[in-house]
């Protein structure tokens, strides 16, 4: 079989309200005709612009893994069906293709950022977000330092985390403190591992 011939594996990552918007029936119950304002309050732009073209779908580098297209996300946010955008929004990369692509200068990515701040803000938190985020609070970094990443940064010539150095412990205290402050702690449940 040619290269070209076949079939792409497609993985879907599930998000937590992953659903196939095309198998459902839509009534206007579950409609939120507020939900573009909403968008727009957590930095997106107006999703009334987005002309359905497609070309953030067709750059996006993950649209072979998520059910949920780009500009099928966008169209959903326009009807205001608020529980198919929340659950695979998280896998986007924020790499803006899609908004050099846009001719409606929507910027999709900005979108998903804003549908990232309802979805926490409604309790919509993957695990691995909540890992992170505690990896931040204990390591300053949202990955937990090991040997292997050590080794790597040695063979990328980037100097390793000293994690015995007392100016780590200080920076440390600092994203903590800026972490409370800003109640994200309390947002994603991660108080315990912020001792402010
Ligand atoms: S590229 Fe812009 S206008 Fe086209 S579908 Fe995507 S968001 Fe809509
Ligand atoms: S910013 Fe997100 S949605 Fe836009 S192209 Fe990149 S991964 Fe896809």
């Amino acid at each position: 079989m040619k290269e070209a011939e076949k079939e792409v594996e497609k993985v879907f990552i599930g998000g937590l309200h992953e659903e196939l918007v095309e198998d459902k029936v839509i009534d206007e119950s579950q409609l939120e005709p507020g939900f573009a304002d909403d968008i727009k309050k957590y930095g997106g732009k107006d999703v009334m612009t987005c002309l359905q073209c497609g070309n953030c779908t067709g750059v996006c580098p993950i649209s072979l893994k998520i059910d949920y297209k780009t500009r099928n996300i966008i169209k959903c946010c326009q009807f205001g069906l608020k529980k198919y955008t929340l659950g695979t929004r998280w896998v986007c990369a924020t790499c803006y293709r899609c908004y050099e692509h846009c001719p409606a200068d929507l910027n999709p990515a900005e979108v998903m950022i804003a549908l990232r701040h309802i979805a926490v803000r409604e309790g919509i938190i993957p695990p691995f977000i909540k890992t992170a985020a505690t990896n931040l609070v204990k390591y300053g970094q949202s990955v937990k330092p090991d040997a292997e990443i050590d080794k790597i940064r040695k063979e990328l010539d980037l100097g390793l985390i000293h994690s015995q150095d007392p100016d780590y412990h200080t920076v440390i205290r600092e994203i903590q403190v800026l972490i409370h402050a800003a109640k994200y702690d309390k947002l994603i449940g991660i108080e315990e591992e912020v001792k402010v």
